[in-house]
C-alpha cells in the first residue's frame, strides 16, 4: 500500500511538523483589513476580496464557518508548512473578530476568472503551462508529506494574463503517514479516485494525480466534468464505462477490497475505451497525442501504478514550453 516516493517524509521531520492539536495561534485584530466584495462561498467558508489597509495590497479573506477547531488548525498548519512552495497559495495572516471570535484566514489574492470561462479561452500552450504549474505544486506538497485531497478546477486559481497559478483550499489536506487508514469521504464527486469509491482507506499521494487527470481530461476534451456521476456509486460506473470493468476488478482483488452485492449487479462488463475516442473537431487542438499519452498515465485504477508529479513534469507533452518556463515564473 505504500507510495513509491515520499513514503517516509514525516519521519524525517520534527514531531511539531505534523502536530496540530497543540498549535499556538496568535490571532491578529481584523481591522488591518477592509472587505471590498464577496467573491465566493464554500461549504466551510465565505470568501471576500479585501485590502490590507497598511500597504494597500489586495488580499483574499476567508471567513471560516464554525467547524471543529482541529480541522481549522490542520488547514493552518499545512498552509504554514507549505508557505513559499511553488504555486501554493500564501497564507499571510490570521485574524479574529474580537466580538464574534470568528477566525479569518488572510491569503494573497489571485485574479481568477471562473474555470469554465478560463478553459474556454485555453490554447494548447495555456493547458501545458496550467498543467505544468499544477504538477509543480503537487510535487512540492507531496515532497513535504502532504496530500491535498480536493484537487479540482475550482481549487486551482489561474491568472490568465500573467499565467500565475495557485493551488488553494487546503481544508481537506492531510499528512501522509505510511499505512495509516484515511477517511474516504474526501474530494469532490467527479474528481474522486477509484480508491475512495471502493472504500480503500489506505490511499496516498496518487489520489491527487487521479483528480488532476480528471481536471486534465475535462480541459483537453472540453467535457465538464469528464466523469459525470449522479452519486458515488454511479461515479464508479461512469469511470468503469471508460476504463473498463476487468481492470477495476483486478485492482480490487489486488488490494482485497469489495463493493456491495447491489453494486456488482449494476456493474456491467464494460470493455475499456480508448481515450482517443473522445477527440472531436472541437477539441482536437488541445487533445493532442502527447496530452492523451500523459493523461493515460494519470487515469490508472491502481493507486500504485499512476505517474507521479515528478515523472509527469518530465513528460514530452511539456517539451514545447520547457525552454520558456522562466517567462511565466512569478517569483
Ligand atoms: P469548498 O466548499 O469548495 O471546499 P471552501 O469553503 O473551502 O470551499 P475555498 O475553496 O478556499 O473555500 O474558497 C472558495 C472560493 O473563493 C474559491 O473557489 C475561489 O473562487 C475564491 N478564492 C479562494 N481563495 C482565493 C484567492 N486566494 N484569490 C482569489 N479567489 C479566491
Amino acid at each position: 500500500h505504500l507510495p513509491a516516493t515520499y513514503a517516509n517524509i514525516l519521519n524525517e521531520r520534527e514531531p511539531q511538523y505534523s502536530q496540530v492539536d497543540d498549535l499556538k495561534i496568535n490571532w491578529n485584530p481584523i481591522d488591518n483589513y477592509r472587505v471590498v466584495q464577496k467573491i465566493g462561498r464554500g461549504k466551510y467558508s465565505e470568501v471576500f476580496e479585501g485590502v490590507n489597509v497598511q500597504n494597500r495590497e489586495r488580499v483574499c479573506i476567508k471567513v471560516l464557518k464554525p467547524v471543529r477547531t482541529v480541522k481549522i488548525y490542520r488547514e493552518i498548519k499545512i498552509l504554514q508548512n507549505l508557505y513559499g512552495g511553488k504555486n501554493i497559495v500564501k497564507l499571510y495572516d490570521l485574524v479574529r473578530d474580537e466580538s464574534s471570535r470568528t477566525p479569518c484566514l488572510i491569503f494573497e489574492y489571485i485574479n481568477n476568472i471562473g474555470y469554465r470561462k478560463l478553459f474556454n479561452k485555453f490554447e494548447d500552450q495555456d493547458v501545458q503551462i496550467y498543467m505544468y504549474k499544477l504538477l509543480e505544486a503537487l510535487d512540492y506538497c507531496h515532497s513535504n508529506g502532504i496530500i491535498h485531497r480536493d484537487i479540482k478546477p475550482q481549487n486551482i486559481m489561474f491568472d490568465y494574463e500573467t499565467k500565475q497559478l495557485r493551488v488553494i483550499d487546503w481544508g481537506l489536506a492531510e499528512f501522509y503517514v505510511p499505512n495509516q487508514k484515511y477517511n474516504v469521504r474526501v474530494a469532490s464527486r467527479y474528481y474522486k479516485g477509484p480508491e475512495l469509491l471502493v472504500d480503500d482507506t489506505r490511499y496516498h499521494y496518487s489520489l491527487d494525480i487521479w483528480s488532476t487527470g480528471c481536471t486534465f481530461a475535462e480541459i483537453i476534451f472540453q467535457k465538464d466534468p469528464f466523469f459525470f456521476g449522479d452519486d458515488n456509486q454511479d461515479q464508479l460506473i461512469k469511470i468503469a464505462k471508460v476504463m473498463g470493468t476487468d481492470s477495476l476488478l483486478d485492482y480490487m482483488k489486488k488490494y482485497n477490497v469489495s463493493v456491495s452485492q447491489y453494486f456488482y449487479q449494476k456493474l456491467d462488463r464494460y470493455s475499456p475505451k480508448s481515450l482517443k475516442s473522445f477527440v472531436n473537431s472541437e477539441n482536437k487542438h488541445l487533445a493532442t497525442d502527447n496530452a492523451i499519452d500523459l493523461l493515460e498515465k494519470m487515469l490508472v485504477y491502481d493507486k500504485n501504478n499512476r505517474i507521479t508529479p515528478k515523472q509527469a513534469l518530465q513528460h514530452k507533452y511539456f517539451n514545447p514550453i520547457r525552454a520558456r518556463l522562466s517567462e511565466w515564473e512569478d517569483e
